[in-house]
């Protein structure tokens, strides 16, 4: 197969069309050697030596996800946090990093705490306003840019290729995590990002049964390079029974974020306006404001996330209705995580504590693949009694 003619879809559903060689099986083997004979002239040309720094098991959804993000290469990782992390790992200490106010929480505290510690200068801005990002880019110190788009939890939006061509006149590295919109969607290195990253442990792998992550890179580089030290040396590989669930998962990437795609822009519709529901945070509302940008850089859908914020009233605060709600709902279960089969509610002010840009008042839904009507009526149902306790 030649991914150049092929649609994604193809690329997705037979893994880049590859067949062993030796036993003609179309799904790959498990391979779950930890070491690789080298040759009797002392050489390795497998290219293979040790399984924390290289496995076979990586292959496929290392090209597969190298392809569909139009890459130059990529690298799984024990954790979308391993594979996060290794970006700013790859810097030196004393290092200015930019990174948005708005983001994935655990990620946002890692900086904030151990990065910071370990001499990064971190600076979090509103990487959703140009104005803002000018005014924090110190040409020549500022290392790299950090941004998420659509972004945990209030699904604001950032222009991949505007903040690109800042950051890039300033001479700082341009990393996305892209875990929300998946390759699907969004394809940032096409915008010009410099790395993109992902938790495959969501949508890539789309089944809630392992944890996982990758970066794909625009080209090589010093950083990239120090980010492969910083994988084979730390260690945050990716065992071999994780990566092939992860290949088996992305065979069906694009029906399935089709699918949610489909339902979080019915179910964001149908609940804004809604008596109970002060607001809906959702990219596909033309209300949303960040969606024109949205509609540029998404292709075929806003994605499957989306929050709601509980509406108040004179018994109950909106914070109250929030938990009351996530309480009563019986589809939706009530868990943390994204991206699986099953749709996931999440009260994220509980999780996120002190300093979280997210209201009180905020669920945080991912829809899965049940029916969109079922969904609705779950939350209709659970609405109606969280503003009843
Ligand atoms: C889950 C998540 C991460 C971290 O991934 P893990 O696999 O849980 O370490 C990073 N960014 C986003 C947007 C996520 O949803």
């Amino acid at each position: 197969m030649n991914p150049k003619n092929l649609h994604p879809e193809t690329l997705s559903a037979q893994a880049m069309g590859w067949v062993d060689e030796r036993t003609r099986a179309i799904t790959p083997p498990i391979h779950v050697s930890s070491t690789y004979l080298r040759d009797p002239d002392n050489q390795y040309r497998s290219g293979r030596v040790y399984a924390r720094a290289d496995n076979p098991a990586f292959d496929q959804p290392e090209a597969l996800l190298c392809a569909l993000e139009h890459g130059h290469q990529a690298l799984l990782f024990s954790s979308g946090m391993a594979a996060a992390t290794a970006v700013f790992q790859a810097l030196q200490p004393g290092d200015h990093v930019l990174a948005p106010k708005v983001m994935y929480w655990s990620l946002r505290n890692w900086l904030m705490t151990f990065a910071t510690s370990w001499g990064l200068q971190v600076e979090l801005i509103d990487m959703t306003d140009p104005a803002a990002l000018r005014a924090a880019l110190r040409p020549g110190k500022t290392r790299l840019v950090w941004i998420e788009t659509p972004a945990n939890p209030l699904w604001t939006v950032t222009d991949i290729a505007a903040t690109v061509e800042l950051a890039h006149a300033a001479g700082a590295l341009v990393a996305v995590d892209s875990t929300v919109p998946t390759p699907v969607l969004t394809q940032p290195l096409t915008l010009g990002a410099d790395i993109v990253m992902h938790a495959a442990t969501k949508y890539l792998n789309g089944h809630s049964d392992l944890i996982a992550g990758a970066l794909v890179t625009r080209e090589d580089s010093d950083h990239w390079q120090k980010v492969r030290k910083v994988r084979a040396q730390i260690g945050g590989t990716l065992g071999s029974f994780e990566a092939w669930l992860l290949q088996r998962g992305m065979r069906t990437l694009h029906v399935r974020v089709a699918a949610a795609c489909a339902s979080a822009q019915k179910i964001a519709e149908h609940f804004h306006g809604h008596p109970l529901v002060a607001e809906v945070l959702y990219p596909g509302l033309p209300t949303a404001a960040g969606h024109a940008i949205a509609a540029r850089q998404m292709r075929g859908g806003f994605g499957g996330m989306l929050s709601i914020r509980a509406k108040g009233n004179a018994h109950v605060s909106g914070e109250q209705a929030a938990v009351g709600v996530a309480a009563h709902t019986e589809i939706w279960k009530r868990a943390t995580s994204l991206g699986g089969t099953e749709s996931l509610i999440e009260h994220r002010a509980s999780v996120e504590g002190a300093g979280t840009p997210a209201p009180t008042d905020l669920l945080r839904l991912s829809v899965g693949l049940e029916h969109a009507d079922d969904l609705i009526q779950d939350m209709e149902n659970a609405l109606e009694k969280g503003h009843h306790q």
